[in-house]
């Protein structure tokens, strides 16, 4: 696609945009009067603006049904959580048996390990991404110790080339056969954080599993974001948080997901709790643990309502713009439009003023850019804020921009791209 820096060009694509009326369904921060440009979904989602109705809901079942609000009213808590599985299974490419929501994000990751890192004197090694999000790597570094490994000895990374900010893929296959006789797990991000990468998860985990180990995947920068086929790829495990490209609010509930080949899997240990248990038994609360099948089996406590009900609310809202096809085809064209006008920033001062380290591949990144600043860096980012651009900011010298398909318009990244080769002049 031909694009144009102008005005009147990223108003004609917003015309032209499909998903365009979406944004109604949000509330936009305002900043000095005006919708602030909001390209920070890949840290906190905007509020829809249907969630206080669907928390409010769930207020009234409880001070109207009180205790009976669990089987009783039209939404009876102790099912709540089953309507959210469908829509969530066609957001990470799974069957709904296969996902289920519970706790949070690090919590999950934990627990997930418990079942899928049982390593043994031979096979104990982890390999994951360098420059993983530190919650990663401190649920690695404390899984390790806690099985009597040294993480120095047991970890693996895998970093990019000198020179280079991504990794390459034949990198990651061949550290995976490097190491193939120790590996317990792969463990990776569907996107790293810092650099917008989006991994080839099909190919790491066949190469995982050819190696004997198991393969999970955190989906914090990817679920809701681009798309994923968990079942198809075999991933043993994934887990994910709802606050970022999936608007839930913030410490939302987070997702799961166990492939079905692991359902029946008696070998697997879980931490159990009450709310994993066979669901037509469960009040009988007999002593020995039966899980439920599927991803449920792996719940532990009691569903916390009104975190569901905000995810309900930002789910819906994803089933309605037609989930992850229909809003990766506008995400596609919002990012590379960004790309375009920062390019022309640096295309006019004859300087790569603006970096752009996430890979220039469509099929290797999702909605974000991140953008190291030659000079001034900070200011720049503070410049941005002063005039309603709303990115977030990464030590030493990276801005993350995230334009998402469900409440941004071209018009946004055009405005904050003026605001970008502004704050060079300034
Ligand atoms: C955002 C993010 C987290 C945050 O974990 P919480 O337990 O929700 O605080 C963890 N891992 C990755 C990769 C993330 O991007």
């Amino acid at each position: 696609m031909e694009y144009q820096n102008s005005a009147e060009f990223a108003q004609q694509l917003d015309e032209q945009d499909a998903l365009n009326s979406f944004r109604q369904q949000f509330l936009i921060p305002q900043h000095a009067g005006k919708d602030a440009i909001y390209l920070c979904g890949n840290s906190l989602g905007l509020q829809p603006k249907a969630t206080q109705q669907y928390i409010a809901h769930q207020l009234s079942n409880w001070q109207n049904l009180a205790v009976e609000g669990w089987f009783q009213g039209d939404d009876p808590w102790l099912q709540y959580h089953k309507q959210m599985l469908q829509p969530l299974a066609n957001i990470v490419g799974a069957q709904p048996a296969e996902v289920t929501i519970m706790n949070s994000l690090t919590v999950n990751l934990h627990l997930l390990m418990v079942s899928f890192y049982q390593p043994t004197p031979k096979r104990y090694k982890i390999l994951m991404e360098g420059g993983a999000f530190p919650s990663d790597q401190y649920a690695m570094e404390s899984q390790v110790r806690f099985h009597g490994f040294d993480p120095k000895d047991a970890i693996v990374e895998v970093f990019p080339r000198d020179g280079e900010s991504t990794l390459r893929t034949a990198d990651i296959v061949s550290k995976i056969i490097e190491h193939a006789d120790e590996l317990a797990l792969v463990l990776f991000s569907g996107i790293n954080y810092y650099t917008g990468q989006l991994f080839d998860l099909q190919v790491i985990a066949q190469t995982g599993h050819a190696a004997g180990a198991f393969v999970g995947f955190d989906l914090a920068h990817a679920a809701g974001n681009v798309p994923l086929e968990l079942n198809a790829w075999g991933a043993d495990f994934a887990c994910w948080c709802s606050y970022k490209y999936m608007n839930s609010g913030p410490g939302g509930i987070s997702g799961i997901f166990v492939h079905e080949k692991h359902h029946q899997n008696r070998k697997l240990n879980r931490f159990a709790g009450w709310w994993g248990y066979r669901n037509d038994t469960r009040f009988k609360m007999a002593p020995g643990f039966e899980p439920e099948a599927g991803a449920e089996g792996w719940q532990v406590s009691t569903s916390p309502i009104l975190l569901m009900a905000a995810h309900k609310a930002a789910l819906q809202i994803f089933e309605e713009a037609g989930s992850i096809p229909a809003l990766r085809a506008k995400s596609l064209k919002l990012t590379a439009y960004l790309q375009y006008l920062i390019e022309e920033i640096n295309g006019q001062h004859g300087d790569e003023l603006f970096k752009i380290i996430t890979p220039k591949n469509q099929q290797e990144r999702g909605c974000q850019l991140s953008i190291i600043c030659k000079e001034n860096g900070k200011a720049t980012f503070d410049y941005l804020a002063s005039r309603g651009v709303i990115g977030d900011w990464r030590e030493p010298n990276v801005i993350r921009l995230s334009p998402v398909p469900l409440y941004n318009t071209f018009t946004d990244v055009y405005t904050a791209a003026r605001h970008l080769a502004e704050s060079v002049r300034a």
